[in-house]
């Protein structure tokens, strides 16, 4: 069979379990093969199909999430290690660097807080973009503080990045001229099905409304972002008045941006 009859077959053989099953059939496939997807792409007339193909196709057809099985998820500009202690980075949650890139404009921040960094991704995103930044991050869960710092080392970001033990922003001190934070923001009581059970609770869950950590992070903002800085939150979809109250209530001024779905998706808080 060649490459391409596998990916058409495989295709087909994933659409109940995904809705982007070619795209998941393409990066199964360069995984099994040990390419990047543009080289399987580029070379699938000089490859044959690998032996593991099978196994990882029904991995995923068991509701087993592509980053999970290949280990990998592109995020920005880099690309990070994942797994199943951390939220698998999603094109969502570059809104809060884009909304970085758009506050500073010819500035560059000096120095970033990432609450609730999970893999590192929003944290080493920043520090690839601005290369002579510095940041923290901090997570509560030991096993994703483990993928971060495994992360931060492998894209040689080591020695601008530091990771602490931490519940939100108890025992962070000093002012950073960046925040980025993506709290668990689902409402504890929505049906959620699909590949996001397969990811840790902690990063998903926060409360009856889904406002538990935007309610406990708040109060903290004003007392670290430094004059001039500003702080990008992640927020669901229907999210934007509940959340904008809770910083409004902690004294910051408050804008909203979409992602690329046209969803409120990020809250700009700056010092009022
Ligand atoms: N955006 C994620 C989802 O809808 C939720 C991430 C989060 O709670 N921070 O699956």
């Amino acid at each position: 069979m060649t490459i391409a009859d596998a990916l058409r077959a495989a295709t087909v053989h994933l659409a109940v379990a995904s809705d982007t099953p070619r795209l998941d059939a393409e990066l199964l496939m360069a995984h099994a093969l040990g390419l990047t997807r543009n080289d399987l792409l580029l070379r699938q007339r000089d490859l044959t199909v690998p032996p593991a193909f099978a196994a990882l196709l029904d991995r995923r057809r068991g509701g087993e999430p592509v980053a999970y099985i290949t280990g990998t998820r592109d995020f920005w500009t880099i690309a990070l290690d994942v797994t199943p202690d951390v939220l698998i980075p999603r094109p969502d949650s570059e809104t809060l660097i884009e909304a970085a890139l758009a506050h500073f404009a010819d500035r560059a921040p000096a120095t970033v807080l990432d609450l609730g960094t999970g893999s590192g991704a929003l944290l080493l995103a920043a520090l690839d973009q601005w290369p002579d930044a510095r940041g923290l991050g901090v997570d509560a869960s030991p096993g994703a503080l483990a993928v971060a710092r495994g992360n931060a080392v492998r894209l040689g970001l080591a020695d601008r990045a530091a990771f602490q033990s931490g519940d939100w922003a108890q025992g962070v001190d000093g002012q950073f001229d960046l925040l980025l934070i993506n709290p668990p923001y689902i409402a504890s009581t929505a049906p959620l099905s699909g590949d996001v059970l397969s990811e840790p609770g902690s990063a998903l869950f926060a409360g009856a409304e889904g406002l538990d950590d935007y309610r406990r992070i708040a109060p903290d903002l004003p007392r670290l972002i430094a004059p001039g800085g500003m702080a990008a939150i992640e927020i669901g979809y229907d999210q934007r008045a509940s959340v904008s109250a809770l910083l409004h209530d902690a004294g910051l001024a408050v804008r909203v941006l979409r992602d690329l779905a046209g969803h409120d998706r990020c809250l700009v808080a700056t010092l009022a």
